[in-house]
C-alpha cells in the first residue's frame, strides 16, 4: 500500500545472509553488497537498506515485497518483527 509508509526499519542481518546458499541468497547478497560498497560501510554486522531497496528486491525474486520480507524472515535475514510489520500492512 502507498502513502501508509513508513513501515519498520528492514535491517538485513549480514551473518546469516553469508551463511546461505548462494542459489537462494545471491541477488539479495550481491544487492547487499554492492550498496556496502557505495556507503563505504563493510564492518557492520547488519546494514539498513531503503524501503525503496525491498521493492526492487522483490522483482528481482518474482514476489511481492510483503511475500519477500516474508521469505526473508523464513531465512534469519531479518527479525521476527519484520513479519509483523507486514500483516499490519495487509
Ligand atoms: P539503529 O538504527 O537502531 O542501529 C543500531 C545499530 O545497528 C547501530 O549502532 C549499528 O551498530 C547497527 N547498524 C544499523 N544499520 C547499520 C548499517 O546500515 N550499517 C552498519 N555498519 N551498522 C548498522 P550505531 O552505529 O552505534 O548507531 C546507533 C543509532 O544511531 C542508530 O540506531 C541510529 O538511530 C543512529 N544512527 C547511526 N548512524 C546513523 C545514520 O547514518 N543515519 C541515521 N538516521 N541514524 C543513524
Ligand atoms: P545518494 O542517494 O545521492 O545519497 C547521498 C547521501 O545522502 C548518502 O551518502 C547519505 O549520506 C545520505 N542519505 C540519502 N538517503 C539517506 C537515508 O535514507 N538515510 C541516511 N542515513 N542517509 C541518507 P552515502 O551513504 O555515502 O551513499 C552514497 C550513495 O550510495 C547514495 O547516494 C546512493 O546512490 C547509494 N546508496 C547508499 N546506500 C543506499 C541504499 O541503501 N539504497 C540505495 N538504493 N542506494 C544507496
Ligand atoms: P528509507 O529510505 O527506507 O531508509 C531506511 C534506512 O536505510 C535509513 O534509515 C538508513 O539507515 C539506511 N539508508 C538508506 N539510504 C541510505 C544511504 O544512502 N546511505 C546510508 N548510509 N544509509 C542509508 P534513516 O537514516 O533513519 O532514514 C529513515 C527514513 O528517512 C528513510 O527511509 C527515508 O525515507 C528518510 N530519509 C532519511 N534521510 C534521507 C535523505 O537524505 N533523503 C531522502 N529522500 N530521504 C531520507
Amino acid at each position: 500500500p502507498s502513502g501508509s509508509e513508513p513501515a519498520a526499519k528492514i535491517v538485513i542481518n549480514l551473518e546469516r545472509l553469508q551463511q546461505l546458499p548462494a542459489e537462494k541468497a545471491g541477488p539479495l547478497a550481491r544487492y547487499a553488497a554492492a550498496i556496502q560498497s557505495q556507503r563505504g560501510d563493510y564492518n557492520g554486522k547488519v546494514l539498513s537498506i531503503r524501503n525503496e531497496d525491498l521493492r526492487s528486491l522483490a522483482i528481482i525474486y518474482d514476489m511481492s515485497p510483503g511475500e519477500l520480507s516474508d521469505q526473508l524472515v523464513d531465512w534469519g535475514v531479518l527479525p521476527p518483527e519484520a513479519r509483523a510489520a507486514r500483516a499490519l500492512e495487509d
